[in-house]
């Protein structure tokens, strides 16, 4: 039985006996609050045989926690510091069903990833508190690999988890929330102090989980091109969605289309686009689509 990690004084001994000075540059803010742990591990519902996929598991925080719930089940964890991985390797040796995995999670293409370790779409989740500097491109990648994940489970800074939840027409609604929301359904779960960190974050941060769909939540013809009108339209959010469209950089939309596809699908060409929901901005993506092709 090991103490619990997810303390301060724990923390810091062991950062002490491994002469470990933590990197700002790698994000390195570790949880010393096993109240919060739990709230990540209740809103991931573990079973004893789930497999897990922990990103960035630090000193073993979390990773305390997770390891716990599983019996028959595995954990793979995913962490670029090799100094944090020797760490983990000592404090775990009691358990074989732990994967430490030495590597930049960007680096992963989750396909071969899923082949390699026999995992099973729709069956795995995914736990972290993130590393802020790449929150985006972490998640991102994960919703938009070719597996399905069940459920992903994380402590992201709070601004960028107001943005994910995002409904139309208020000021965080935004390309992020709708590339969020065209993959999966968002909760908020539980705001948190800086002070729950070793070091303290100078921002706050909020628990929230995502349920990928199985299938996107609207159909776009083409996704690529969903996105571009999308991005075009909030990268003019103070303009009406006509003078946004017409003008949009490198989609050469003419002002007669633009007008024909707001009609087209019932918009109101004075609005601003950021009133718009995903599913009425996919049905004019769509329009203009047809238009062009
Ligand atoms: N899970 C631990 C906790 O809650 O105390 C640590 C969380 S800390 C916010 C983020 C962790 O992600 C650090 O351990 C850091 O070294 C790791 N990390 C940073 N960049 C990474 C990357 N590109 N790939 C994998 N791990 C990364």
């Amino acid at each position: 039985m090991i103490d619990i990690i997810a303390s301060p004084d724990k923390t810091r001994e062991i950062l002490k006996e491994n002469k470990i000075r933590l990197s700002k540059g790698l994000g390195q803010n570790f949880l010393i609050d096993r109240k919060i742990v739990d709230i990540i591990i209740e809103t991931a519902t573990l079973t004893a045989n789930d497999s897990v996929i922990e990103i960035g598991p630090g000193i073993g925080s979390l990773t305390q926690g997770i390891l716990e719930r599983l019996s028959s089940g595995s954990l793979m964890a995913i962490e670029k510091d090799s100094r944090l991985i020797k760490v983990l390797t000592a404090q775990f040796s009691g358990y074989n069903n732990l994967d430490l995995i030495n590597k930049d999670v960007l680096d992963i293409e989750w396909h071969s990833f899923f082949r390699e370790k026999k995992l099973k779409d729709g069956e795995v989740k995914v736990l972290a508190n993130l590393p802020y500097y790449i929150t985006t491109p972490i998640i991102m990648s994960l919703l938009e690999s070719n597996v399905l994940f069940k459920q992903l489970i994380f402590m992201v800074q709070r601004e960028v988890a107001e943005r994910m939840a995002a409904s139309p027409g208020g000021k965080e609604y935004g390309v992020l929330s709708i590339a969020v929301q065209y993959f999966a359904r968002v909760e908020i779960v539980h705001e948190v102090s800086p002070s729950v960190f070793i070091p303290r974050p100078d921002v706050y941060s909020t628990v929230i989980t995502l349920y990928p769909h199985q299938k996107p939540s609207v159909e776009v013809v083409d996704r690529q091109f969903f996105f571009q009108v999308v991005r075009a339209i909030f990268q003019q959010r103070r303009k009406n969605i006509k003078n946004g469209l017409s003008k949009a950089a490198n989609l050469n939309f003419t002002r007669e289309e633009v007008v024909s596809s707001l009609a087209e699908v019932g918009i109101d060409p004075r609005i601003r686009g950021e009133k718009l929901s995903i599913s009425v901005l996919a049905k004019l993506s769509n329009s203009l689509w047809e238009k062009n092709n």
